[in-house]
């Protein structure tokens, strides 16, 4: 069998612990996968106030960490926990910094401390393995918020045994947030100002914690071959794209899975009903309890467009506010679950109220109802501006429900055009980003709804695809060998 791994996934956010989008999804259903394949997984994430809201089985250790700030040294204790019982998750406690109610911002903005925070937790990732005494053949990243370990690890632990066998991949799930924090947070980081270069994590001024992950990591990837590449672009690299295009040949895609275990219509523990390809009635009785959530009156041969979203402008939700009065003339339901930004909640404050028969909204989020949304719905809307991989297309082919979207990053990979002539085909994309193109879609889908055989097709095309994990798990092993080859061929030149 080829070589057992030591990995540990840091992140900022994974599923059960703590979530506010995708990369929680990604993190924990990708350990419990690579724990499958035989691999030796730890994960390490904040133990924040929402962790410990939710009631999970979480122990206290002895050990607590001492790590250096600036000029003050900031202890906090390690918690465990577990994932499926037997992959092991250290959570650092520290209440100044993650007992807060949100995990990194309120509706006011970003929590003003967050370059302390995240330092400190990527400190704590490497102090961690030593005090519990695990030496990974990979630390793997995961966004901004541990964009400084591999600096850390390079700069600092250059010399260190301990870490002679470490390497670290870098996964970028969204680049639009950068962690840009000015200079003078430089000293939190203990680091020498020599990092603070263009080539390295300096950025127009500021600290760039994103930037620090890329140059600094053996290999990067992001979540979908089509986002891996657009980032390298002015559109879509976000003043990154010279750095990202600079390592392109050591950058990645690898599309995301979907965890089964959640998100399944024949299983999922908060639908009414359950279903399957096979027997879709259930999907009929999870549509009345949608209506009865949204108390809606419904009404036959009526889709329902269902969203789940962070509502930001990377969603897309211009083009629904430019073409709301048109959408709303089309013989449809719309059911919306989201929260992020006010000016989002006042538009879809304004539409429930202009239409309240055929809009249900329900501002926050809500895990239940998000899976209630992917099993009454008909047709899923994500006009995303760009999607760097997309979770709920994935959701919402296996739950029967066709997703309209742009062809954009993972959403592009993922879904194919139906042709009713061909039969083939599992959703609906159009590609420019434009109100328009969106409409004429949306129309085409509830045209392709009301032909009744054509849209049972197209329920079973969507349904039959398979985005598991296992796939997905196996290319990050081979990324995770890319990286450790490329450490030992370094260690070799420099020796
Ligand atoms: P992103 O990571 O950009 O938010 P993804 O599609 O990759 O987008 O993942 C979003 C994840 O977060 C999905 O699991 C989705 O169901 C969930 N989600 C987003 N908003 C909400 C909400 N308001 N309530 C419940 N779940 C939500």
């Amino acid at each position: 069998m080829a070589k057992k791994l030591k990995v540990l996934i840091a992140a900022s956010e994974v599923v059960p612990f703590a979530k506010t989008g995708g990369l929680a999804d990604v993190t924990g259903a990708l350990s419990k996968e690579l724990k499958k394949l035989g691999h030796d997984i730890r994960v390490i994430m904040p133990f924040y106030k929402e962790t410990k809201r939710r009631k999970l089985a979480i122990k206290d250790t002895d050990e607590t960490l001492l790590i250096e700030i600036s000029d003050k040294i900031v202890q906090a204790k390690i918690c465990t926990a577990t994932i499926d019982k037997n992959i092991t998750v250290y959570l650092i406690e520290n209440d100044d910094y993650y007992g807060r109610d949100e995990l990194y911002r309120t509706a006011e903005g970003d929590y003003p401390d967050n370059a302390e925070r995240f330092i400190f937790f990527s400190k704590a990732v490497l102090e961690l393995t030593k005090t519990v005494n695990f030496k990974p053949d990979i630390i793997h990243c995961n966004d901004w918020q541990t964009g400084l370990v591999p600096v850390l690890l390079k700069v600092n632990e250059n010399e260190n045994p301990f870490f002679a066998n470490t390497s670290v991949v870098f996964t970028v799930h969204n680049l639009a947030y950068q962690g840009l924090f000015w200079h003078l947070d430089m000293p939190l980081t203990n680091l020498p100002w020599d990092v603070f270069t263009p080539e390295g994590i300096e950025f127009y001024g500021k600290i760039n914690l994103m930037k620090a992950g890329m140059v600094y990591s053996d290999v990067i990837n992001s979540v979908s071959k089509k986002y891996s590449k657009e980032i390298q672009t002015p559109e879509f690299g976000f003043g990154l794209e010279g750095v990202l295009a600079g390592r392109a040949a050591d950058l990645y895609g690898i599309i995301n899975g979907v965890d089964y275990d959640e998100w399944n219509p024949e299983s999922d523990k908060f639908i009414k009903k359950k279903y399957s390809a096979k027997d879709l009635s259930g999907k009929e009785a999870c549509r009345t309890d949608l209506f009865s959530k949204f108390k809606l009156k419904d009404k036959k041969n009526t889709p329902v467009i269902g969203m789940i979203s962070r509502l930001v402008d990377q969603k897309g939700f211009d083009l629904i506010a430019d073409k709301i009065k048109d959408i709303m003339k089309l013989n449809i339901f719309l059911v919306i679950l989201g929260t992020g930004d006010e000016k989002y909640h006042n538009l879809f404050k304004k539409i429930q109220k202009e239409y309240p028969d055929k809009v249900g909204i329900k501002l926050g989020f809500d895990n239940s109802l998000a899976h209630k949304i992917e099993a009454g719905s008909n047709i899923f809307l994500m006009p995303s501006k760009y999607e760097p991989c997309g979770l709920n297309q994935l959701y919402s082919l296996k739950y029967g429900t066709i997703p309209v979207v742009r062809a954009t990053g993972g959403l592009d990979d993922t879904i194919k055009n139906f042709k009713p002539k061909t039969g083939k085909g599992n959703g609906f994309k159009f590609s420019a980003y434009t109100s328009n193109a969106m409409l004429l879609k949306i129309k085409e889908a509830v045209k392709v709804y009301k032909s009744g055989k054509d849209w049972k097709q197209l329920v079973s095309n969507a349904m039959a695809e398979d985005y598991s994990w296992m796939q997905s798990a196996k290319e990050y092993v081979k990324l995770y060998n890319k990286a450790m080859k490329k450490k030992s061929l370094e260690t070799l030149v420099t020796v």
